[in-house]
């Protein structure tokens, strides 16, 4: 079972992806939070992507898709996963296709959140991160139970660094030319879901769910899981 998140940023995919990867049992992946690990530990692929994440530019395709395959190579993928930021271009998405063909595995569906531009800036000002184990927050429509505590390990929060204004008109304008023409790419192999992502987001789960309940992956150990109830 592999699943994508696609949306821009703030619409929710991260959000979405910690209840959807416990409730169907799979893997959770998250690009931007496996480069943020690297930043923090100092280490040559951080120092790199640092470089282009403080700018709101996509760090090279190369190596992402290398820091990516070697994650779906891991043990705790063998079920499958929920990529959450991965691919964002063409060639990522071409790229993982290959990948996966070579395992005799296929991307079974993608679910795009669709937020308008609006509301994306609005959320993305009131978010907030755990600094441990990255649980996602916002000051006004998910805030934690003690202002500045992670409710799950009691870790920091912080805000993102490119989470001001200027940075993220530069992501949403990258997302515009280079993810979006990845809607066409998966629609053509009907596996894109389509959900609204300005409901309520235990609202937007249980949509998400229902649609793909709907559109039936044929992975049977994780079908029992679609129920929403
Ligand atoms: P995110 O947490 O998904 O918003 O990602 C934060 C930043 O990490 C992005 O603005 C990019 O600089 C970088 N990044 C994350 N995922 C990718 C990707 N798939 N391709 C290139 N850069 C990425």
């Amino acid at each position: 079972m592999y699943l994508i998140l696609l949306g821009a940023p703030g619409a929710g995919k991260g959000t979405q992806a910690e209840f959807l990867s416990r409730k169907l049992g799979i893997a959770h992946i998250a690009s931007g939070n496996l480069f943020r690990q690297e930043v923090a530990k100092g280490t040559s692929l951080g120092l790199l992507a640092k470089s282009y994440m403080e700018r709101g530019a996509l760090v090279p395709d190369e190596v992402t898709i290398k820091m990516i395959l070697e994650r779906l190579n891991s043990k705790n993928c063998s079920l499958g996963c929920l990529l959450d930021g991965f691919p964002r271009t063409l060639a990522q998405a071409q790229a993982l296709d290959k990948a996966l063909a070579g395992m005799s595995k296929v991307v079974d569906k993608v679910i795009y959140i669709k937020v308008s531009e609006e509301e994306l800036l609005r959320r993305i000002s009131g978010r907030w991160l755990c600094r441990n184990c990255e649980t996602p927050y916002h000051s006004i429509t998910s805030p934690p139970k003690t202002t500045g505590k992670c409710d799950e390990c009691g870790g920091e929060l912080y805000q993102r660094p490119d989470d001001t204004e200027d940075t993220v008109k530069g992501r949403l304008k990258v997302y515009f030319a280079q993810t979006l023409p990845l809607l066409d790419y998966y629609q053509a192999q009907g596996k894109l879901i389509e959900v609204d992502g300005e409901a309520g987001v235990e609202t937007v789960t249980e949509n998400i769910l229902k649609a793909l309940a709907m559109n039936k992956p044929n992975d049977k150990r994780v079908l029992s899981n679609y129920c929403v109830s």
